[in-house]
């Protein structure tokens, strides 16, 4: 889309430059929202790299990320009850509205059983979350990622915990990379759009081969994914948040930062 005004990007996109560069380079090439990778700030005083980016005219989008709920043991669940708590405060410091949540899985343990703990999990850290003014959006990770990082894998499976559960402050992150295989898709951003769930929205591509399972995003326009399509159907569903880039890519790290920064946004014109 030429418009820019939803132009955001996540910091993991551009990895190899240091937060603070981030913010400088993707203000000069007129982004208007950044999602803060949680890494990126090691070592970083949170509320001054907050200020640092509304003083360059962007909002804070998102912090990335929280979640990582399924585990074999009462003592894990409950230090990541603890971390995502911390998780919410450090998003509060940053003026981040919204924590994005990859809700963990256990290998071994059944999907249902990861399920049950996830939505325990997020009914216990809906308070903090409501005390701290930070909204928690649950990602459904693409099925590949079923065994050790997510077992909500589907929007569908994402929208009936939130129905569940049933607070504002609870709601969905549509990933395009994770989603778009899903012959459901459209129908679930429906849903999710009438009772005001759909928090977030990210965009990459799916590159054929891919040839690793965490690193091989590719650019807008790339790979396969009817991206523009899909945005669409988020507009339609109520959604006017920022349309996210956020692309894990090894090979594109491995560039020029100020050359793939450009591709980005002609690709976000192009393709979005
Ligand atoms: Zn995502």
């Amino acid at each position: 889309m030429d418009d820019l005004s939803r132009f955001a990007i996540h910091t993991a996109t551009t990895r190899s430059w240091p937060i603070e560069g981030a913010i400088a380079e993707y203000a000069a090439a007129g982004v208007k929202g950044v999602t803060v990778w949680r890494e990126a700030l090691d070592g970083r005083d949170t509320r001054e790299i907050g200020n640092r980016i509304r003083d360059r005219g962007m909002a804070v989008v998102s912090l990335c990320r929280g979640g990582v709920f399924a585990a074999d043991t009462e003592a894990a669940r409950s230090s990541a009850l603890d971390e995502n708590r911390r998780c919410l405060d450090q998003a509060a410091a940053l003026g981040a509205p919204i924590v994005v949540l990859v809700c963990g899985a256990f290998p071994g343990q059944e999907l249902e059983e990861s399920r049950r703990q996830i939505e325990e999990a997020l009914f216990a850290l809906v308070p903090h979350a409501k005390a701290a003014g930070v909204k928690l959006a649950v990602e459904p990770l693409h099925p590949m990622y079923a065994d050790s990082r997510s077992a909500i894998n589907t929007m569908g499976q994402a929208r009936t915990i939130c129905e569940r559960i049933d607070s504002p402050w609870l709601g969905v992150a549509v990933d395009v990379y994770h989603t778009w295989w899903d012959d459901r898709l459209e129908a679930e951003i429906g849903l999710c759009g009438r009772s005001l769930r759909l928090f977030a929205f990210h965009v990459s591509d799916w590159m054929t081969p891919t040839c690793d399972l965490l690193e091989d995003r590719g650019l807008m326009g790339d790979g396969c994914i009817p991206i523009r399509k899909i945005r669409e159907w988020m507009e339609e569903a109520g959604f006017r948040g920022f349309n996210e880039v956020e692309i894990f890519s090894r090979r594109h790290w491995a560039s020029d930062q100020g050359q793939f920064l450009a591709a980005i946004r002609t690709a976000y014109i192009e393709h979005v």
